[in-house]
């Protein structure tokens, strides 16, 4: 934990009166897939357009490799891909026609772009579309040549903003297969998502909210950090047993898993201890139960609603 690519020191930003982003503080280790995740509005993006230069911070700073991402952006901006969440690409231009116009704004010496056009195209698995126009690409082709061209100069670290938003489960599939083999290939990667299943599939997590980081460690420290247990139920009917025990004071939270209630409690032994003793909702039928070890939908709700009864403070 001594080189980091990325260091943020009390980075923020605001738009008026609106704090995108608060006082954020952490480092991304070299070669992590890092997992920036939030809801919508947390400040995402805007914490990576700080890193990438696109945005000056408000207070506080960031560097990457050590160099300040502001005031030092230009020579920065060699050391980074990124892929933006909204397509980027020149729709009349063709995949081929795109890649050697990202060549050529990152000054990519000419005698090694053919070679690396034919790397990026099998990697990304354009080449039977090299000669199409981008605007003819589907959405996950299109987000495939993004990075393409995002990795056109070989850069060691490569932010993207939101790469699976919009596509299918197939898709999605290939661009996180592509992230491990950059990642198996040394490059450092920052990803923001809003997809708990693909915070499982970084190396190390962070939470933002409000512009807040809540916690940042592995998915499975993260998942350690539920400090009691999780129990699953099985009431009938469900919905209104869901309604019911969310209303219930010694509930938190009731989430709905493939029919079954998730419940975030304090102290769910006892609390499954009594109602085996007496059920005390005569209109819902108990079924079953179980303990459940949480994922990181769970883990996200209990930090993003502030259910610290089920916390404890996360290692890294
Ligand atoms: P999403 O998942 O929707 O992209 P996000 O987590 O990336 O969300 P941001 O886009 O960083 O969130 O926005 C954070 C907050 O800052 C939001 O309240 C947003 O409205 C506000 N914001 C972002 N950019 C601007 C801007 N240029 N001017 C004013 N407010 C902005």
């Amino acid at each position: 934990m001594s080189n980091p690519v990325i260091s943020l020191e009390e980075l923020s930003k605001s738009y008026g009166d609106v704090h995108a982003v608060r006082n954020l503080s952490f480092t991304v280790e070299r070669g992590a897939i890092f997992g920036f995740l939030g809801a919508n509005g947390a400040g995402k993006t805007t914490t990576m357009r700080m890193l990438c230069g696109l945005v000056r911070p408000t207070n506080g700073r960031a560097t990457i490799t050590g160099a300040d991402v502001w005031k030092e952006r230009e020579a920065v901006r060699a050391k980074f891909g990124y892929v933006a969440q909204r397509f980027s690409l020149y729709r009349d231009l063709t995949v081929e026609e795109n890649i050697r116009f990202f060549a050529g704004a990152c000054r990519v010496p000419g005698h090694e772009l053919p070679a690396r056009l034919t790397r990026l195209l099998s990697l990304t698995d354009l080449k039977a579309k090299r000669h199409a126009p981008a605007g003819s690409l589907s959405g996950g082709m299109r987000q495939l040549l993004a990075l393409a061209c995002a990795l056109v100069h070989e850069p060691p670290l490569l932010f993207l903003d939101e790469p699976t938003s919009g596509l299918d489960p197939v898709h999605r599939q290939q661009m996180w297969n592509l992230l491990y083999d950059l990642s198996n290939a040394g490059i450092t990667i920052f990803v923001t998502t809003h997809y708990m299943d693909e915070a499982e599939r970084c190396t190390e997590v962070g939470f933002i909210e409000s512009g807040r980081l809540l916690a940042k460690a592995s998915p499975r420290a993260l998942k350690a950090s539920f400090n009691a247990k999780l129990l699953e139920i099985d009431v009938e009917p469900v919905m209104p047993a869901l309604v019911r025990l969310r209303d219930s004071p010694e509930i938190l939270g009731v989430s709905l898993r493939s029919g079954s209630l998730r419940l975030y409690a304090a102290e769910p032994e006892k609390l499954v201890a009594r109602w085996k003793e007496q059920w005390p909702f005569a209109d819902l039928r108990w079924v079953g139960d179980r303990w459940v070890e949480p994922d990181m939908e769970d883990v996200f709700t209990a930090y993003s609603q502030g259910y610290d009864a089920v916390l404890k403070p996360t290692q890294p």
